[in-house]
């Protein structure tokens, strides 16, 4: 047998496990060897690694899309998936949200799959009754484990991202719904009582309308703190796993390790941004995101939940807002939260986190490739072992590269990290056995991206 692709001579770096100098054979989309010998099986393409790390692919599990052509959503999966790609990301999960029913994902992931570089899943928003009650069907229909809430969204406050209606019940009853069906619940967690009165008072007074500090001070980390209190406690209730989407703050990473010492079944996701940008960025507007960035304290205790598995996840939670949506020239309460930023998780874990003496690499493989894959059941991913699926990247180290929006590739013309050099890329990206990029050019593909369905089944509690 002829494999379509050798790796010679890597670093092969697992999560959960001491890396190994290896050669990793692939064939037919998988992995179908990882050999210490020195026998090297024929291949059509064969790579040698110099002895540079290979990773499992990134797996992002918070995506959004869908700004940049409102109109045809799925057009935007290939300039916002080439953009992760050239980060070295190779699959996701993206976040559906409507407060219609998801029947129309029937038409439209075929449309994703043909347009997305990489594989994806999809997490589904609940923010209605009928999509409350649908949960077993959509778990069934569409092979979704894992739904997002956001919390306290009873107030249509201006910018409001949800209708009146999840309210603390309406969450207790969905964690036990998802808790039922054997999947796990996302909240975005940050107090709307606590945010709202205070955005309505800034507002009123005409107080900091041009600063980004204003966005992350009317959004205190006590609102992310306590939201996250009271999610874990009704996960606790209900035996239903939490994930607490991009946690922003060290105050809201000390909810979390109090959740858990409760007993609670809970993972944590931060955001580059959240271990890169304070109030104060140079960034902006262009910074503005929900929860907003705060201050360096947090970005250190996040680093520090990141070392010592406080943290499980890394996400991106990419937004490619367009740029006129930014507001650049009006006040920070009308500009738009959210930026592009798939290309950028692993770059700033290489460089500011294994540069820095932060983090090893096995456990930047466990952030962003095994604790992702094991958290939202892609159980042929994350890892670099025979007969997983080949997802890879290749890295380099002390590769240096400026971020611009004149190379990023996303449908968004601007970068939080426009002219910030990061030393640690990857240099070639393997989806599912093709390569989608050889040192920073976007390669085709052969065929469509994989939808990907996840098991779900009924768990004793
Ligand atoms: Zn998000």
């Amino acid at each position: 047998m002829k494999l379509d692709l050798l790796v010679v001579d890597a670093l092969v770096v697992n999560p959960f496990q001491p890396p190994v100098r290896a050669d990793v054979g692939i064939h037919e989309g998988r992995i179908v060897s990882v050999s210490t010998t020195v026998d090297r099986p024929p291949a059509r393409r064969t790579v040698d690694a110099q002895g540079r790390p290979l990773l499992p692919g990134v797996i992002d599990p918070h995506v959004h899309t869908g700004y940049v052509t409102p109109d045809q959503p799925e057009r935007e999966l290939a300039t916002e998936t080439a953009h992760g790609v050239l980060g070295g990301v190779t699959s996701f999960v993206k976040m559906e949200r409507s407060f219609d029913d998801y029947d129309y994902l029937d038409e439209l992931i075929p449309k994703y799959q043909e347009n997305s570089l990489v594989d994806f899943a999809i997490h589904l928003t609940l923010m209605t009754e009928e999509q409350l009650s649908s949960v077993a069907r959509y778990a069934d229909h569409f092979g979704v484990s894992s739904f997002k809430f956001f919390m306290g969204r009873r107030d249509p406050e201006p910018g409001s991202m949800v209708k009146r209606g999840v309210d603390d019940g309406y969450l207790l009853e969905g964690f036990d719904r998802v808790a039922e069906l054997g999947g796990t619940a996302l909240v975005h967690a940050e107090n709307q009582d606590i945010i709202w009165r205070m955005r309505r008072q800034w507002r009123e007074q005409g107080r900091g309308d041009d600063q980004l500090a204003s966005w992350s001070l009317t959004s205190p980390s006590i609102a992310e703190a306590e939201n996250i209190q009271r999610a874990g406690m009704f996960a606790r209730q209900t035996g239903c796993p939490l994930y607490v989407v991009h946690l922003s703050s060290a105050a809201g990473l000390a909810a979390v390790r109090d959740a858990a010492a409760r007993g609670t079944t809970i993972h944590a996701e931060t955001c580059a941004h959240y271990l890169t940008h304070t109030q104060d960025s140079e960034a902006g507007y262009l910074a503005k995101v929900n929860p907003p960035v705060r201050t360096s304290v947090d970005n250190d205790g996040l680093w520090q939940g990141l070392a010592d598995a406080g943290v499980t996840c890394m996400g991106s939670d990419h937004g490619a807002k367009p740029l006129e949506l930014k507001g650049l020239d009006g006040s920070i309460w009308d500009a738009a939260a959210g930026f592009p930023n798939m290309m950028h998780t692993l770059p700033v874990l290489l460089s500011e986190g294994v540069g820095k003496g932060r983090l090893d690499l096995r456990r930047v493989a466990e952030l962003t490739a095994g604790w992702p894959a094991r958290i939202f059941g892609l159980t042929d991913r994350g890892a670099i072992a025979p007969g997983m699926c080949a997802d890879l990247m290749l890295l380099d180290l002390e590769l240096e590269k400026t971020v611009s929006a004149q190379w990023h590739r996303s449908g968004a013309p601007y970068s939080i990290y426009e002219g910030v050099t990061f030393r640690g890329w990857p240099v070639l990206t393997v989806a599912r056995g093709e390569l989608v990029m050889e040192d920073g050019e976007i390669l085709p593909r052969s065929g469509p991206a994989r939808y990907l369905r996840r098991a779900v089944g009924t768990r004793g509690r």
